[in-house]
């Protein structure tokens, strides 16, 4: 199949919803091999069914990010399915919401798991992967909450601000041996998910209202949609992006131009 990321095979980390399955979908449309790879099986397992029927390839693959193990397993999937590992986008992420005398020393833990230790393992494993397929690219999604930061989202924001130079870090490494392994970083505005739903619950009550003054916080006027992330993954996970490393793409409606 014709397309942006034809040929190219791809794992894409916390998939079975959101952000993640957005992203899954639109790499597989534009030619993508890809793995659904999720804590949860479930939704997975819809994801890589409605991938099928769109007539594009898809596998899932049971992953806890926080898990080393099967990190190396899953990657070691990738590898024997679909012959070699392109494109790793390690969108899998966790917010908990808390005053910082009040956050539990096991959810800031909690939140780093996920955040960044899991970002860490994917990269550290897929790096090998994408030096025997001869190159890739590696798209971490961070957060406007990795440029700025909020109340409450003290371990979030550091989880994600982690993220961003994590990135850097390694895209330096990357582009000076020689491997042709690229790494950037997304970060989102407010996202219409699951998450941010909770969110809106949460700080305004009802989903409806919470989404109206949300919006109101990027100078677009409204938060952005899936697709809209889903999108900018394509570009950084494309050969158009060739010259692009270390780079932090904010789609954020202009959250973080002020
Ligand atoms: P979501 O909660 O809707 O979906 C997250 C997915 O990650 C779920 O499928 C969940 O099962 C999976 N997941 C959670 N823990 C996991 C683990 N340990 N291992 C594997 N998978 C796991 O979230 P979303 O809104 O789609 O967010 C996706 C990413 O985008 C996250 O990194 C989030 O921090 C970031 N982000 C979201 C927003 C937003 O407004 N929604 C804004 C900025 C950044």
């Amino acid at each position: 199949m014709a397309g942006r990321v034809a040929g190219k095979t791809a794992l894409v980390s916390g998939a079975a919803t959101g952000i993640g399955q957005s992203v899954a979908r639109r790499l597989a449309i534009e030619g993508a091999r890809v793995a659904v790879a999720d804590i949860d099986e479930r939704r997975g397992a819809e994801v890589v069914a409605a991938i099928r029927e769109a007539g594009c390839e898809a596998m899932f693959i049971s992953l806890d990010v926080t898990e080393e193990a099967a990190w190396q397993a899953a990657i070691g999937a990738v590898e024997s399915a679909f012959g070699g590992l392109d494109i790793l986008v390690n969108n899998a992420g966790i917010a908990i919401i808390e005053s910082v005398d009040k956050m539990s020393f096991k959810d800031w833990r909690a939140v780093m798991a996920v955040n960044i230790d899991g970002v860490f393992l994917g990269t550290k494993h897929a790096v090998p992967a994408m030096r025997r397929a001869g190159g890739g690219s590696i798209v971490n999604i961070s957060s406007i909450l990795g440029l700025t930061g909020e109340e409450k989202a003290s371990a979030y924001s550091a989880s994600k601000g982690a993220v961003r130079l994590f990135t850097k870090a390694v895209a330096l490494e990357c582009g000076r041996d020689g491997s042709g392994i690229r790494v950037n970083s997304i970060h989102p505005g407010y996202i219409h998910t699951a998450m941010m739903e909770e969110t809106c619950r949460r700080d305004y009550g009802d989903i409806r209202t919470g989404l109206a003054e949300l919006g109101k916080l990027h100078p677009i006027g409204r938060v952005g949609e899936p697709e809209e992330i889903a999108a900018g993954v394509l570009y950084l996970a494309s050969d158009e992006s060739k010259f692009v490393t270390g780079s932090e793409l904010a789609i954020d409606g202009g959250y973080t131009a002020a």
